[in-house]
């Protein structure tokens, strides 16, 4: 795994990201908060200060009683999950968003691929990667259709493949969709002809075609691309009647 070589200081709410680690490790119940309160929230960079703060925003974590609430109430967890909480993992990590700024993300994916997401999304921070968000398809009502729509990048959700009724690899948490709103499911004909777009929306529908190149599109020369598929993860794109642009699955 690259090492992160950045020299910088978080600062989060007035608190360094170490500060309010500290805090959250006194008790259960303040960690569980510090989760709730951390994703989507913006942070800064100061030169000049400590680097393990920024390594420590990369974490795997177990998934705790706060995480499988929101995940039971959610929807992304049911109770015929054949996958036990137990081998899935919680992931805190930063990424850049649409516009620059350094987002707290967090996701929930099966544990034999946590640190190779967490070597992909610190290889993609590290390049300044945009994502637009990367927040638990719970916040969503784990509805696919919802998250992709919000442009949401996620991987656990326990449920089908699109358009059928075969388990989709995002059930085992063993698959990852990014920038979905402009790297759509794309549905084509022997002809070439667009016949499904997900997510049903003008601004996806608009990405369903891929040439001319447009920012955020994933192809083979894109960085997003390059991390997953570096990692043994194979890209959607590449399929040939279903163009699948945002979704990188994990097949070993
Ligand atoms: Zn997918």
């Amino acid at each position: 795994m690259k090492r992160l070589i950045l020299i910088a200081s978080i600062m989060l709410g007035g608190l360094t990201i170490s500060q309010a680690y500290r805090q959250t490790e006194t008790t259960h119940i303040e960690k569980q908060q510090e989760q709730e309160w951390q994703r989507g929230q913006t942070i800064t960079l100061r030169p000049g200060q400590s680097t393990d703060e920024l390594a420590a925003l990369f974490a795997i974590t177990p998934i705790d009683e706060a995480t499988e609430k929101r995940m039971r109430e959610g929807g992304s967890y049911k109770d015929e999950c054949p996958i036990p909480l137990a081998d899935l993992r919680y992931l805190h990590l930063v990424h850049y968003d649409y516009n620059g700024r350094i987002v707290c993300g967090e996701m929930v994916c099966h544990k034999i691929i946590a640190q190779k997401l967490i070597d992909v999304f610190t290889e993609l921070f590290l390049a300044h990667y945009p994502i637009a968000s990367i927040r638990l398809i719970d916040d969503f009502g784990a509805n696919d259709e919802v998250s992709m729509s919000h442009n949401n990048s996620s991987c656990f959700c326990y449920r089908a493949v699109t358009g059928g009724k075969t388990l989709s690899r995002h059930a085992r948490g063993l698959a990852v969709d990014i920038n979905p709103l402009h790297n759509p499911y794309v549905k084509i004909n022997a002809q070439g002809g667009i016949l499904k777009v997900e997510p049903n929306t003008p601004e996806a529908k608009a990405y369903a075609k891929r040439t001319p190149r447009k920012a955020h599109m994933i192809d083979h020369s894109d960085a997003c691309y390059k991390a997953f598929t570096q990692q043994g993860f194979f890209w959607g794109g590449a399929w040939r009647t279903i163009k699948d642009y945002q979704h990188f699955e994990w097949k070993r």
